[in-house]
């Protein structure tokens, strides 16, 4: 995957069984909030689930290796990443 073409990102918090890989593998990016389901990292210290663009990521300059090696790490695959024209590049 070419760098920064992670445009979107979103947790289903249905499907999020706070297993806490992604925090682990992206925790500049991954939180768990108090209902132990990840949220993103935003600019400003917002935290949720999203829809979030990549342009407001507290961490500006994580590689989009590593938000996909958090995506690909999650076991209920959880995390859907979307690129600039919106096509859901994962899972
Ligand atoms: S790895 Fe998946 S299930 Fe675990 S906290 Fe992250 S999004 Fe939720």
């Amino acid at each position: 995957m070419a760098e920064q073409k992670i445009a979107k990102i979103v947790v289903d918090r249905n499907l999020c069984i706070g297993a806490a890989t992604c925090v682990v593998t992206a925790g500049t990016v991954f939180e768990l909030d108090g209902e132990n389901k990840a949220v993103i990292l935003q600019q400003g210290g917002t935290k949720n689930s999203g829809p979030a663009k990549r342009a407001v990521l507290k961490d500006a300059a994580v590689a989009d290796a590593t938000i996909l090696a958090a995506a690909q790490s999650c076991p209920t695959r959880a995390i859907f990443l979307y690129d600039a024209a919106e096509k859901q590049i994962f899972p």
